[in-house]
């Protein structure tokens, strides 16, 4: 067989989610990367069924949000069906992020995986970039110089050199097991699941359909824009060897919850079974090798949280990987694992507590509703992520500390008006700039030149009351509100939206301290 050698910056290795997300932050940063993925096909398997507003955000941010909203719907009520054939109809499983969060996506999207993953493709298509199939990683190498990666494809064999290589690759990843970082926890081995992407007939797809019985429970998930279903049934703890999952099990578990000839399943385009594993690894890195996703971390779906957490590793990961390759110190790739672990040790805490109480009501409607009731709340949102204890966040030193901390996530504000803009606090940081937002009220904006940096933008926004029409006012007094200015003072805001320090104007050094630290003098 054949041997190509070849070079690149970064190696995505796996085009789930995460990968997806990673490649579009750096096509959009114009760093030369590959992503691969050892399928010869896309996913079809729908998986995640909803996207949660944090992730709204940064797919927002990176521009691939539109087929999302288009595609996906926000109410989808569920009926849950009693062994005595009554039904009890209730509102959507998920529900708004509180308001005080502020953000044009306060409620998460039921949408199949495979359609969050079609809209990042089709970003990454419309940024130059394309998925490379069939190529499997099946070896990894690390020097001093970064890491030799051995792909093979049906026909060839090729040893692609990176400077860093991202393990995107599901929960079975190799490169965790070339790299020997062990996923540590538990396996429930008494928590399995049937899952499929069905066809069916004789359900309204207006809702989430459920039933209950002594055996356990079966959904049936209508997926938005599609006439597929994902059924999830329980696999009861006193079956040993579970059946191999099938279109014809699956008719025989339905009719024995809802009476035979009810519903007619027609089609099966995916089949499998879940086993639920509560694990992650003990660092997200070694050397110049990084993992993402469900390759560094994997828990039970209770609360939907597997691929937005992997979402939202990429986009921490972005931006680091671009700085660093565009000459910041590499000690920014530390602040990676640092920052996204706890968010993992989290989201693993919280998933296996909702996990156990919906495994503890699955036979009876009512409770099953209540602890299905639970699973999304602000936590799930993601919203309320804040990094306060990094190193990359400076402490707020001024008096009377305001509510919105460096460290915390940047909210939105809308009605920012100036001659030539009227949108928002997003929109002013929508791309893969660092940001000054400068509340300022009597001081000329020209005092900030020095802070010119070819990495940074800077935006004065003026209070409502303000004569000046030369630069953006907060007609509705929304940001200053949101962002609790009372003096005034800059706000110094990261690539990936989270708020690197607050100072006041005196103080405009500060900020070039910090780009000092991250991008060095130059
Ligand atoms: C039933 C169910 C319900 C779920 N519900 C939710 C939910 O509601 N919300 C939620 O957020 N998450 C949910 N999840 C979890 C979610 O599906 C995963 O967390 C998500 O797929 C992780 O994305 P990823 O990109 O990290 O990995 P994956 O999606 O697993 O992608 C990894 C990719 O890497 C490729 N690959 C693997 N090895 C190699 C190799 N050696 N070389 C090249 N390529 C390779 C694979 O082919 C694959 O395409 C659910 C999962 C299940 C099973």
């Amino acid at each position: 067989m054949e041997t190509i050698f070849s070079s690149v910056d970064v190696l995505i290795v796996g085009a789930g989610p995460t990968g997806l997300t990673l490649a579009c932050d750096l096509a959009r940063r114009n760093i030369k990367h590959r992503i691969i993925d050892k399928n010869t096909f896309y996913n079809v398997a729908s998986r995640s069924k909803a996207i949660q507003p944090r992730s709204l955000e940064v797919v927002d941010d990176l521009e691939a949000i539109d087929y999302i909203l288009d595609t996906g719907v926000v109410d989808l009520p569920v009926r849950y069906y009693t062994a005595n054939d009554k039904s009890i109809d209730k509102p959507s499983i998920t529900v708004s992020a509180s308001s005080n969060l502020e953000t044009p996506y306060r409620n998460p999207v039921w949408i199949a995986q495979f359609d969050v993953e079609k809209a990042l493709r089709d970003r990454y298509a419309l940024l130059g970039g394309q998925v490379e199939l069939g190529i499997e990683a099946v070896k990894l190498v690390q020097d001093l110089n970064g890491v030799t990666v051995t792909v093979k494809t049906l026909q060839a064999e090729e040893q692609i050199h990176a400077r860093y290589v991202v393990g995107a690759d599901g929960g079975k990843s190799n490169i965790r097991k070339f790299i020997q970082l062990p996923l540590v926890g538990e396996t429930y081995d008494d928590e399995r699941w049937y899952l499929g992407d069905i066809q069916l007939e004789g359900l309204d797809r207006d809702r989430i359909h459920i039933w209950t019985s002594s055996e356990g429970m079966l959904g049936l998930t209508p997926l938005p824009k599609s006439n597929i279903w994902q059924l999830q049934a329980t696999i009861s703890a006193e079956i040993q060897n579970p059946a191999e999952p099938s279109l014809e099990l699956y008719q025989t578990m339905l009719d024995q919850q809802a009476g035979t000839g009810r519903v007619k399943l027609t089609h099966a385009s995916w089949l499998s079974i879940y086993r639920i594993n509560v694990r992650m690894v003990e660092c997200y890195h070694s050397h110049s090798v990084f993992l993402a996703g469900d390759a560094a971390h994997v828990h039970s779906p209770a609360g939907g949280q597997g691929m937005n957490t992997g979402i939202q590793d990429a986009y921490n990961l972005g931006w680091k990987l671009a700085a660093v390759l565009q000459g910041a110190d590499t000690t920014l790739l530390h602040t990676y694992d640092e920052e996204r672990r706890p968010i993992a040790q989290a989201v693993l805490e919280d998933s296996s507590k909702k996990i156990k109480s919906i495994t503890a009501t699955v036979t009876a409607s009512e409770s099953l509703s209540q602890s299905l009731s639970t699973i999304s709340d602000d936590l799930t949102s993601g919203l309320p992520i804040s990094y306060r204890s990094s190193s990359l966040t400076r402490s707020f030193t001024g008096e009377n500390a305001p509510l919105l901390l460096p460290g915390d996530r940047a909210p939105n504000a809308d009605m920012l008006q100036s001659k030539e803009f009227f949108g928002s606090i997003f929109d002013l940081l929508r791309g893969t700039h660092w940001t000054v937002l400068a509340f300022v009220n009597h001081t000329d904006p020209s005092v900030f030149e020095n802070l010119s940096h070819d990495q940074v933008r800077l935006y004065c926004i003026l209070p409502s009351d303000t004569e000046r029409t030369d630069q953006i006012i907060d007609k509705a007094g929304n940001a200053y509100r949101i962002y609790n200015i009372l003096n005034e003072e800059l706000l110094f805001i990261r690539p990936d939206g989270y708020i690197a320090l607050r100072t006041s104007i005196e103080e405009s050094t500060s900020i070039l301290q910090y780009l000092n630290f991250i991008y060095g003098s130059s």
